[in-house]
């Protein structure tokens, strides 16, 4: 789908998949004048397929937008699409059990722009591909290790909406984090470079006395739809979850500590690495609060439990 600055997204049309004409001077080259969302498709045990809160992605995708300058489409043009391209590549969503069909929305300024300023035309686009466990550990406990030096996000600038640069930002820390051995990393405040903040592509949660607690959302963290979905599958199994400033130092008597993601679920973290000491939690298995959060997310997301809440949108 395109649209000119000001205006408003056509409909949009499916194309067989490969690769995109761009002009060297385009807005997203040039000045990564862009933003991505991410969603997944479970096939059901009747070959239905369901989507997990799909007018979500286009809210966050919109309110992003409004920070890099660019118009987006509507929330019902970004949920239809989304259908249309899942329907038309229903093959690919993998049976019950064996994965999901990754759903990968792309708003870019794809027209041409020399001097800074946001591009006069914008390309929204869609494409997927099945996929598996996210970390290479599967189910297993992640090994995180918390970054000092570098940041992903500042006050006041773009962390909280899922911009392309965001990305750019914690390839360094990140595969220096891969190369030694763990998993992921996890970044503080820069600031005070003491608050939790996030992990490369996911939220963290930490588990103290049957009390979870997670980083709250104020600017320099993605508002991630599964953290959201988590704190309220939490609350509804009597748990007390509390949004706030997580210092560092309560990683060390911590009981458990999780991840949650589109991609990544809700990965337990077996340990984390910190100023080179590594904490381990629940002898580095799966925590219980964990383990209780994933089964219930996961079993509402493959429509195996009654979805009370109305998340998933089925399609058939
Ligand atoms: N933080 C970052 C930086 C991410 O890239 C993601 C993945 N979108 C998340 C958190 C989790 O967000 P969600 O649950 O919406 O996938």
């Amino acid at each position: 789908m395109k649209c000119a600055r000001g205006g408003e997204f056509s409909k949009g049309e499916l194309q067989r998949f490969g690769n995109i004409e761009m002009n060297p001077s385009a807005g997203v080259l040039n000045y990564g004048q862009g933003l991505f969302e991410g969603l997944k498709a479970y096939r059901k045990e009747d070959g239905n397929i369901l989507l997990f809160r799909p007018e979500e992605n286009a809210e966050r995708m919109r309110s992003g937008a409004e920070r890099m300058c660019m118009p987006s489409p509507t929330v019902e043009q970004f949920v239809e699409a989304v259908k249309a391209t899942v329907l038309a590549n229903r093959r690919w969503v993998p049976p019950p059990g064996k994965g999901s069909l990754y759903i990968r929305p792309l708003l870019m300024g794809s027209g041409a722009v020399l001097g800074l300023a946001p591009a006069p035309e914008y390309t929204f686009l869609i494409y997927v591909s099945p996929v598996g466990n996210y970390f290479k550990e599967g189910v297993a406990p992640i090994h995180l290790v918390v970054e000092h030096e570098l940041h992903r996000a500042t006050p006041g600038g773009t962390g909280g909406v899922k911009t392309i640069g965001n990305y750019a930002a914690v390839l360094k820390a990140q595969s220096a984090a891969k190369a030694k051995g763990y998993s992921d990393v996890l970044y503080l405040d820069c600031v005070n470079k003491k608050y939790l903040e996030e992990v490369s592509s996911c939220n963290i949660f930490v588990v103290k006395d049957n009390v979870i607690f997670t980083p709250a959302i104020k600017g320099t963290i993605l508002p991630g739809i599964t953290r959201k979905s988590i704190i309220d599958v939490a609350r509804s199994q009597g748990f007390q979850v509390e949004e706030r400033h997580v210092a560092v130092d309560e990683l060390l008597d911590a009981d458990e500590v999780f991840c949650t993601g589109t991609a990544v679920v809700v990965s337990p973290v077996g340990s984390i690495t910190y100023m080179g000491k590594r904490v381990s939690y629940r002898d580095g298995g799966v925590g219980v609060v964990s383990q209780q959060l994933y089964s219930v997310l996961t079993r509402l997301q493959m429509g195996l439990i009654e979805d009370k809440m109305d998340w998933t949108v089925e399609l058939r």
